[in-house]
């Protein structure tokens, strides 16, 4: 397997610490607010990436935490507590928003077909780790007080900008004046570990004592702690949207290796941005799409999830309900053709071998996910292997062999009384719309007809229908 490493800029053969173990931490959700499409695709990629691997005959320990405390609006830790501003909003207490959004979170990834990680952990129930952290680096020199914070000194750490190759003279450059920012901050880039109940929080809801007095922890370092504390001091995985480079993950890499002196994380995967109709999802837009506006356009989640597969996950993709549409018809004609040729043939039965053609197949789909999971390259070959003539057995098969990566529910789909010779008749239709010949399409349109069933044309593809 060949993946991606940001800290390296190169693709690199993935080997892990302990083969066939991989540890595998994701950044999870802020639980303010909606989770929306843009997160989904994180998600959703994360998910390919442990699907494959555990393909590919890994076994994957896959953690993931809940922010529900600390996250503040702004990457200098200047603005509101994300949590206590969705509890106004909403006239709600910050615990009832963290479960109320935590659910919806989970409803979500749950209509994507994404794997439930193997240990959820909420940033709450992991305080006395976040503090102990926090004294392994003071202890080493690396935090510093001021009257409202503790902070770590990013001057003291060495590598710090090792994973965004941004210097430290370059942030200090792109850092606005907040009017929030501590003064007695010794650097810009310097972040909170842990705040104090006082000043601007003195009327924070969520806090805990401390060896520094009442307060609540930073973002940053619970990850740093619930990744050690459940995966261990170095890990094999740490993924995340690409806009956590530059600051959150700069800033857990410093934590971690400040207080153990050992490397953080062997591969770190990053996806990119998902823009909606070319621009960037934002309220203001009113384009920050979620579970219920893909329900409301009839959107089946799991054509999203095709949709996502069609792109690769190091490219940002561009959504539009066009393109969401598309992929719903494709999305529909796979369940066709999956649900003909459960009720064409023996596919329960066991498949006795691949013959040569489907074990090529097979391999130009091992090869496509290995390489840096080029899925769009993968689904190809899904088409290809569809539109070839290996038996009905060997497909059916296939698809359920690909499907252990794409997760698009191929086994669940039940049969639907259209026989496999229907299905072979619109395919051999949609190949003479493709080449303009029109008498055959016709032709073929009418044999359908006769048979009891009428096919209707949506662009690229089409779908069935008994008359
Ligand atoms: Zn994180």
């Amino acid at each position: 397997m060949k993946l991606y490493n940001t800290l390296s800029r190169k693709i690199e053969e993935f080997v892990p610490l302990n083969t066939p173990n991989v540890s595998f931490y994701a950044c999870g959700p802020t639980v303010y607010d909606f989770t929306h499409i843009g997160h989904m695709r994180t998600y959703t990629n994360n998910d390919v990436l442990k699907r494959a691997l555990t393909y590919l005959g890994y076994k994957v320990n896959h953690v993931m935490n809940v922010t529900d405390v600390g996250h503040l609006s702004g990457d200098d830790d200047s603005g509101e507590d994300k949590m206590e501003k969705g509890a106004k909003k909403y006239g709600k207490t910050v615990w009832d928003v963290a479960k109320f959004y935590t659910d919806f979170f989970f409803r979500t990834t749950d209509a994507l077909n994404i794997i439930r990680p193997d240990i959820t952990c909420k940033a709450t129930e992991h305080i006395e780790d976040m503090i102990q952290l926090i004294n392994r680096l003071i202890q080493n020199g690396f935090a510093y007080k001021t009257k409202e914070a503790l902070y770590f000194d990013v001057k003291k750490f060495k590598k710090y900008g090792k994973l965004s190759g941004q210097k430290l003279e370059e942030k200090l450059q792109a850092v606005r004046d907040e009017i929030n920012v501590d003064k007695e901050k010794k650097h810009p880039a310097d972040f909170a570990l842990w705040f104090k109940r006082v000043g601007r929080f003195s009327d924070h809801t969520m806090h805990w004592t401390s060896p520094w007095g009442e307060g609540f922890p930073g973002w940053h370092i619970e990850c740093s702690a619930m990744s050690m504390k459940y995966l261990g001091e170095t890990i094999d995985i740490h993924s995340g949207g690409i806009d956590h480079v530059p600051v959150h993950h700069e800033n857990e890499i410093a934590q971690s290796e400040g207080a153990t002196g050992k490397p953080f994380v062997k591969y770190w995967v990053h996806n990119n941005f998902l823009t909606v109709d070319g621009q960037k999802m934002s309220k203001s837009l009113g384009n920050i799409y979620k579970l219920d506006d893909l329900e409301k356009n009839k959107i089946n989640p799991i054509s999203l999830r095709l949709l996502f597969l069609q792109s690769h996950y190091r490219q940002p993709l561009n959504f539009t309900w066009q393109s969401a549409r598309a992929s719903q018809e494709a999305f529909n004609r796979l369940k066709e053709i999956v649900s003909g040729l459960k009720n064409s043939n023996s596919s329960n039965k066991k498949l006795a071998k691949l013959l040569n053609k489907s074990i090529a197949f097979q391999q130009q789909f091992k090869d496509a996910i290995q390489n840096d999971l080029q899925t769009p390259q993968a689904v190809a070959v899904m088409w290809d292997m569809i539109k070839s003539d290996i038996s009905n057995e060997e497909k059916y098969f296939l698809l359920m062999d690909f499907d252990k990566i794409f997760g698009l529910k191929l086994i669940d789909i039940t049969e639907e009384k259209i026989d496999k010779n229907i299905i072979i008749l619109a395919e051999r239709r949609l190949e003479a719309r493709k080449k303009r010949d029109f008498d055959a399409s016709d032709r073929l349109r009418i044999k359908i007809e006769k048979a009891g069933f009428k096919i209707e044309d949506k662009g690229d593809t089409y779908t069935i229908k008994k008359l």
